[in-house]
């Protein structure tokens, strides 16, 4: 490693990969080097807890660029590299191996890492997380049918293990506190759907049921044998899957003195409070100008890929402000969900009949305008709505819920 480097990016992801290749796309041509604590070249984390976990991917088709990519475009990677803090003053970056790295400018790209639960029995072996191919590889051997697997957390991650597990002949229980699942980002109406598809595969739920201890085993007392839920009940598990959130990684930022909300605080530009340091992805709070300015943390590969975008075009001295609208994806069993904008503060929720036999498709509106859209086997329906949403067109619900009328015809003129 070089002592002075022009761009330094901590976290080797979907943003920071992201971000070293667009600088050079850019026309950047000082020096840019990426520092992973990982010991792989960046992923694709979305097929983790999906086709990875299954076994139908290899980690070689995970990886977002190969290492010819990163060498052809004069980007130094460099794997299992812990960045322990940061000296702004010196703008220097200190390594957990000892040495010592100087930036011109610094990127951080740190993500997040799973939320714990700090109850008893949290230290027991047997409890996995999802977040990197390591979980994975710990998870995949307790991975064996007839396996009793509980999860904690009835959140995306949670849900698709449980389809990966159940097809996999593991007897799955979910155990989540809200009365529903997917209760923190989609409505209703697609949490039932969820639930009955999931339920028909004999996925079993307890719902508005808190995980209080995880008890030991019987024969071996240092590996998990239960789930202790708040309504008394032992739920007997040979393995555990721990699936209640995330924690965004910023206490780099936090010992550097950067301002912090609920992540790195940064503007439409991803700049941070130092003129020097930009922050993208997991690990940022930042206004959507979509919600009006709104400041808020997205955990979405998309969202990832557009602050990189934005961040390149700043350090390439052509600062492009945050212009996307959010938008989602899940993969669960043969359900491809896709699901664009937020829906809080909607007013209003319609309900279209989809067109296939297992399809769902929910529009929320707010003040007549569609401001959310969770579209399932429906590309259709998400593509339109997509375009009503970042046109901001005023809709009939009643033509929304007419699977008569084509959602084509309800864009303005020009742009249909
Ligand atoms: P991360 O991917 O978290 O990467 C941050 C990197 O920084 C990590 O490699 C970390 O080791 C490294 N790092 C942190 N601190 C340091 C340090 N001090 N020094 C060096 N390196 C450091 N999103 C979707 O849009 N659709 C999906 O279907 C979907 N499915 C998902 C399934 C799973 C199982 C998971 C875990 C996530 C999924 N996501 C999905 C979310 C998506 O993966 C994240 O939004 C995305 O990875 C965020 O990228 P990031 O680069 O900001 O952070």
């Amino acid at each position: 490693m070089t002592n002075q480097t022009d761009v330094v990016v901590i976290g080797a992801s979907h943003a920071g990969s992201e971000v070293a290749s667009r600088l050079r796309q850019g026309g950047f041509t000082g020096s840019v080097a990426l520092l992973g604590a990982e010991p792989h070249l960046p992923y694709h984390r979305p097929p983790l807890s999906k086709a990875f976990l299954a076994g139908e991917t290899t980690v070689d088709q995970l990886l977002l660029r190969s290492a010819e990519a990163y060498a052809k475009a004069n980007i130094e990677w460099h794997p299992s590299t812990v960045v322990d803090s940061i000296d702004r003053a010196l703008r220097t970056l200190y390594l957990s191996s000892g040495a010592a790295l100087e930036y011109g400018k610094l990127v951080l790209a740190t993500g997040g890492r799973p939320r714990r639960l700090p109850i008893p029995g949290a230290e027991l072996q047997g409890l996995h997380v999802m977040r990197s191919i390591a979980d994975v590889d710990a998870l995949r051997p307790a991975f064996t049918p007839g396996a009793r697997l509980v999860i904690a957390g009835g959140g995306y991650i949670g849900l698709e293990v449980a389809a990966v597990a159940v097809k996999a002949g593991l007897d799955v229980e979910i155990v989540e506190f809200a009365p529903r699942v997917l209760a923190r980002v989609a409505g209703p109406g697609l949490s039932a759907f969820y639930e009955a598809a999931h339920r028909a595969q004999g996925v079993k739920f307890r719902l508005g049921t808190g995980v209080q201890a995880f008890e030991p085993s019987a024969e071996n007392p240092s590996q998990v044998g239960g789930v202790r839920c708040s309504d008394g009940s032992l739920l007997p598990a040979d393995l555990v899957l721990v699936a209640v959130g995330l924690v965004p990684n910023i206490e780099l930022a936090k010992d550097a003195g950067l301002a912090l909300g609920n992540g790195i605080v940064i503007d439409e530009f991803c700049r941070t409070s130092d003129p020097d340091i930009l922050a993208i992805g997991d690990c940022t709070e930042f206004p959507l100008p979509f919600l009006g300015g709104a400041r808020v943390r997205l955990e979405s590969v998309p969202n990832a890929v557009e602050q990189a975008r934005v961040a390149a075009s700043v350090l390439n001295g052509d600062p492009k402000p945050y212009a996307a609208v959010p938008w989602f994806w899940s993969d669960q069993y043969h359900l491809k969900l896709q699901s664009v904008g937020l829906s809080q503060g909607h007013d209003q929720v319609v309900l279209r009949p989809p067109r296939t036999a297992e399809g769902f498709v929910a529009f929320y509106l707010k003040e007549g305008r569609m401001i959310a859209a969770d579209c399932v086997n429906a590309i259709i329906e998400f593509n339109m709505a997509k375009r009503l949403i970042t046109d901001k067109v005023i809709v009939d619900p009643a033509a929304l819920a007419d699977p008569a009328v084509n959602l084509k015809s309800l864009l303005p003129v020009a742009a249909s």
